[in-house]
């Protein structure tokens, strides 16, 4: 490193190059691993509160990597945004989801609906709606057990275009429901411009529900508002007991969470249908 002036400045740009030089590889590490077939989905059930069923489940995507095991998203998800690779895992997870669920309804193991993660990208590209009629078409699964989840910020600007989006996914006849809601700068007033069938309460409004106050008033709120512009609600991110009767007791219409079951590779999920069947 230089002497004097020069040595805040060269700790930084060194900084900056070992992180970059680290980016560089995972970004090739994950292209390589999308190649290689590396992405796998896991599932997540929802449980209807109407009558204590599992009636959907939210695709999560996981990377098996040889030696180091199962990356979560959170390691990968922010450089896949960054470098566009989302799209193409989006539609992997899309189609493997698809695919899965109406497998699903062939064995008459479940009518389950299947919610996906789309990125701001796939929303932007101009392709979207494309590809869900065509991943549609290929799977042969009915539109209405799909269900596409868009966080909420990721809807706020250009929100004249997402909407048009909005509507031609619905005549689709697919779902929509805004994820993470209650996180970002949109008021309510949002839910009634949005053509979405499902809001999701964002887990941080639920961790401190037991503990009453703030929380459990907003989630009321939410719930309540959005009940009244014939919008279902499901909060995500329940852990425990008392969580889930206050939610009951609010007339929430679906809860996810680790109280239900964390997500889980494939076979493990058909096992969840299986028991849920018999029973
Ligand atoms: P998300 O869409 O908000 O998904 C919910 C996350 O909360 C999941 O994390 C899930 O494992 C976690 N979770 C569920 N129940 C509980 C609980 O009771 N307690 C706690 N503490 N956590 C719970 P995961 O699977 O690590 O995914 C993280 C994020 O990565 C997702 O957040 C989503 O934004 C993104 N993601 C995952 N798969 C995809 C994908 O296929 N496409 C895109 N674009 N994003 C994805
Ligand atoms: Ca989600
Ligand atoms: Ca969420
Ligand atoms: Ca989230």
């Amino acid at each position: 490193a230089k002497h004097l002036g020069g040595n805040t400045f060269q700790f930084f740009t060194d900084n900056l190059q070992a992180c970059t030089v680290e980016r560089l590889q995972l970004e090739s590490q994950l292209r390589k691993g999308i190649e290689l077939g590396q992405l796998e989905v896991f599932y997540q059930p929802k449980l209807s509160l109407a009558d204590d069923s599992i009636n959907s489940a939210e695709a999560l995507v996981r990377w098996r990597r040889p030696e180091l095991g199962l990356v979560p998203p959170s390691e990968f998800i922010g450089l896949a945004e960054e470098t566009g690779l989302i799209s193409q895992i989006g539609e992997f997870v899309l189609r493997t989801a698809c695919q899965q669920a109406r497998e699903w309804q062939r064995q008459g193991l479940a009518d389950l609906r299947v919610s996906v993660n789309v990125s701001v990208h796939q929303l932007r590209n101009g392709n979207l709606v494309r590809l869900i009629r065509q991943v549609l078409d290929e799977t042969g699964l009915p539109p209405r057990l799909l269900e596409l989840e868009l966080t909420e910020n990721q809807l706020l600007d250009n929100v004249e275009s997402v909407i048009a989006i909005f509507h031609q996914l619905r005549e689709l006849g697919v779902k929509l429901a805004i994820d993470d809601f209650g996180t970002g700068y949109s008021s309510l007033s949002y839910l009634k411009r949005f053509p979405v069938d499902y809001v999701k309460i964002d887990q941080t409004f639920i961790r401190d529900l037991s503990v009453g106050g703030e929380d459990a008033a907003i989630t009321r709120a939410i719930i309540a508002m959005a009940h009244s512009l014939g919008l279902k609600v499901v909060a995500e991110g329940v852990e425990t007991q008392e969580q889930m009767d206050f939610l009951k007791a609010q007339h929430c219409d679906e809860i996810q969470g680790y109280l239900i079951s964390r997500p889980v590779e494939m076979d493990v999920f058909v096992n969840l249908l299986k028991e849920q069947a018999a029973a």
